[in-house]
């Protein structure tokens, strides 16, 4: 039961990094607001344009051709003002000031903390969409920007592939995820990478010479080891490499770091029809009463989970994909 009447103005912001299937969310939030006819107000610039009160009135048509596009129309920011209460007040006075009511914050664990201390401070209700390429958010299967950061990485990784095998180079290739290995580990398979580094399991540097070795001798001639920034082995990518040169005569050992070129990129299907359904839920979730708590899918269905327990609890990797990994590199 929708408790319309209540809410008749919501805010929607975009926070932390950005991620493919931003702007496919804030189409979804603003066209459902208009759907319910509440207002829509986008804030700029994350928490900080809430400080300093930068918004937009939006209406259906001003997220017209945006569902295709990467990034955030509203920007994101990093605002360490908005970690101070003074902030806050501040974000507040403008939040009143403007007769917002509610609003919507897309972004990732950082940002819902935000999000949080602002409910509680000033009762405002406040609903999150896990928006982060990492997929390292509880309470939802799936995170914005994730599938799309993905095939992004495939094909990267199905590029340097040709190079690899065209020289008996071996490849290590850095993926994103200071503290997740999901983008490594679903792309490595993918890919068909002979080792996975990830932030969850460390495995060892001996296990990985063994590894590559044990292909060397079977007939391999080029191998792509795939690395989540955060693995635990204790060396960056470069020294790795340098690590394992040492250690084969016959490869030539090669390092490419992709950065930024994962969070870029139009969306894809299952990003836009997630950001769709998330921004819907989000809307109604408010016009229903619901507050502090982040909207995701799991097991297909969309759920709400307590802020708190989406930013405490983690998504754990599964054991199975690690198991078809290691498979996979026989
Ligand atoms: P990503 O996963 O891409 O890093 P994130 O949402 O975790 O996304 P952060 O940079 O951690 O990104 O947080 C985004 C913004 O949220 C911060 O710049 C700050 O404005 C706000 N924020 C983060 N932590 C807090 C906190 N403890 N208190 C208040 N606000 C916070």
């Amino acid at each position: 039961m929708l408790l319309m009447g209540k809410i008749n103005k919501i805010g929607v912001l975009t926070s932390g990094g950005d991620a493919p299937g931003m702007n496919a969310a804030i189409r979804s939030v603003v066209r459902t607001c208009a759907y319910y006819n509440v207002e829509c107000i986008g804030v700029m610039q994350g928490f900080q344009g809430l400080i300093e009160g930068q918004y937009e009135t939006l209406n259906a048509r001003s997220v017209s051709n945006i569902i295709n596009r990467g990034g955030t129309i509203l920007k994101s920011a990093r605002s360490l003002e908005f970690k101070t209460k003074e902030g806050r007040k501040k974000a507040y006075d403008n939040f009143k000031e403007y007769g917002l009511d509610s609003l919507v914050v897309i972004g990732g664990d950082g940002s819902f903390t935000g999000a949080m201390l602002f409910q509680k401070e000033f009762g405002v209700p406040v609903i999150g969409i896990p928006g982060t390429i990492d997929n390292d958010i509880y309470g939802s299967d799936l995170t914005l920007g994730y599938d799309t950061a993905m095939n992004t990485v495939m094909e990267a990784i199905d590029k340097i592939r040709d190079t690899a095998s065209s020289h008996n180079r071996l490849f290590f290739i850095e993926v994103m995820g200071r503290d997740a290995g999901f983008i490594a580990l679903n792309t490595g398979i993918a890919g068909g990478a002979e080792e996975i580094l990830i932030p969850e399991e460390n495995l060892g540097l001996e296990r990985l010479i063994e590894s590559l070795k044990t292909s060397s001798r079977s007939g391999k001639s080029s191998s792509i080891v795939i690395v989540a920034e955060g693995e635990k082995s204790g060396k960056n990518v470069f020294e790795l490499a340098e690590f394992v040169e040492d250690h084969f005569e016959e490869y030539e050992v090669k390092v490419s770091v992709l950065g930024h070129i994962q969070r870029g990129g139009s969306p894809t299907v299952v990003d836009r029809v997630l950001a769709s359904r998330l921004g819907v839920a989000a809307v109604e979730g408010l016009l229903d009463g619901k507050s502090n708590v982040m909207v995701g899918v799991i097991c297909g269905k969309v759920k709400m989970t307590p802020l708190q327990k989406a930013i405490k609890e983690n998504n754990e990797i599964n054991r199975e994909l690690l198991r078809v990994a290691d498979i996979m590199s026989v």
